[in-house]
């Protein structure tokens, strides 16, 4: 049985439906992000597994108990958010200490708990500080550390790096991924940065108007995006149109230029128009080793971008953009230039809108 099910989850504003049917399981010890755009609707979902909001609709249970008429208080959940929320008048050791205070533990395991909770985190050593002589960062770990301390069932974070300077974020989110592992907690990530719930999750929800478009791991997420807005919001990625020639044989044309696909055709008629997706990555003009596919077509920029050129050509009024790895004695192509692109026909898949 799955820790924690979210069934047909509704929530509604007044009028506005901000969270649509919402389904999801997630196993006991995994890590999973909620990843979208800004209003999409992922801190929501966050706030009524927490008990924050009430479902308009739907079914939530933790370890197989409806969670409905449970207060926030008692779901036993840990929560960190955006703003590092220590109490300012608080030290590290207090601030760490408070829900277990709050709950009534006797001082001794306190103590015991605090000092273990702020091993975890590497801050031992600032246990007497106020959050206010503190990096972001640290504060951070002692948000995590507080929200640790009570050994909640399920721990939510909601975009907890997003005030954190780009270096910082980088070892933090290395460090929540360990310190959640070490731990075995089922953890909930809301981001809306996809680098960072591609490097530390399990697996992704990405989100799009209240609905969960595509669930998935961060492999499945980025190579076989589902939809268009999956594959657009998730990585940099060329969006071509096509039309069906054969879907028995799935040949298919861009521009004037034939082209067979790995993918079935079936589902599609001849003469259909069907969208298809290509990551910058997959192309190369040099490597015909591992191709298999290849379009012809003018170069209409070439970028220096350090390790790659980015390339756009026009291939039949579609500019796809691909990277050229840079090495001594690369040429970079020029505007007007017909150049021709191979990858793998594996790489050029059918996206849904
Ligand atoms: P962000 O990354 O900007 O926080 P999000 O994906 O987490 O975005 P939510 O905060 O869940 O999005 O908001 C989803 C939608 O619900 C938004 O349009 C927001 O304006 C609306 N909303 C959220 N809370 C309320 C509220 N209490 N009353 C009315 N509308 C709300």
């Amino acid at each position: 049985m799955s820790f924690l099910t979210l069934t047909n989850i509704q929530k509604s504003f007044g009028p506005v439906q901000v969270v649509k049917n919402f389904n999801m399981t997630i196993e006991k010890g995994e890590f999973v992000s909620f990843l979208g755009p800004s209003g999409c609707g992922k801190t929501t979902v966050l706030r009524m597994i927490a008990g924050f909001e009430t479902p308009t609709g739907g079914t939530l249970t933790i370890n197989g108990k409806d969670q409905s008429s449970l207060k926030p208080n008692q779901r036993n959940i840990g929560m960190v958010f955006q703003a590092y929320a220590l109490f300012p008048n608080m030290t590290v050791h207090d601030n760490v200490a408070f829900g277990l205070k709050v709950a009534g533990a006797p001082k001794p395991e306190i103590d015991a708990r605090v000092k273990e909770m702020l091993g975890l985190i590497k801050l031992d050593h600032l246990a007497d500080r106020f959050p206010y002589q503190m990096s972001g960062g640290q504060q951070q770990r002692v948000a995590l550390a507080r929200a640790l301390a009570v050994k909640p069932q399920v721990l939510l974070l909601d975009e907890p790096l997003s005030a954190l300077d780009a270096k910082i974020r980088v070892s933090l989110r290395e460090e929540i991924r360990q310190i959640q592992q070490q731990l075995g907690i089922t953890t909930v990530f809301v981001t809306h940065d996809q680098e960072e719930a591609l490097s530390i999750s399990d697996r992704i929800v990405v989100m799009n108007a209240g609905k969960a478009d595509q669930i998935g791991s961060p492999f499945e997420i980025y190579n076989t995006p589902a939809t268009r807005f999956v594959a657009s919001f998730v990585g940099t990625l060329n969006l071509i149109e096509a039309t069906v020639v054969d879907p028995n044989t799935n040949r298919i044309q861009i521009g004037d230029q034939a082209v067979t696909l790995k993918q079935s055709v079936a589902a599609h008629k001849a003469g259909e128009t069907i969208s298809l997706a290509l990551r910058p990555e997959a192309g190369s003009l040099s490597d015909s080793a591992r191709s298999d596919t290849a379009l012809t077509g003018q170069v209409v920029s070439a970028h220096f971008l350090g390790s790659v050129i980015r390339t756009r050509m026009n291939v039949g009024g579609n500019v796809i953009s691909f990277d050229m790895f840079n090495s001594p004695g690369t040429t970079p192509p020029q505007a007007g230039e017909t150049v021709t692109l191979r990858f793998m026909a594996a790489d050029l898949l059918i996206i849904r809108d």
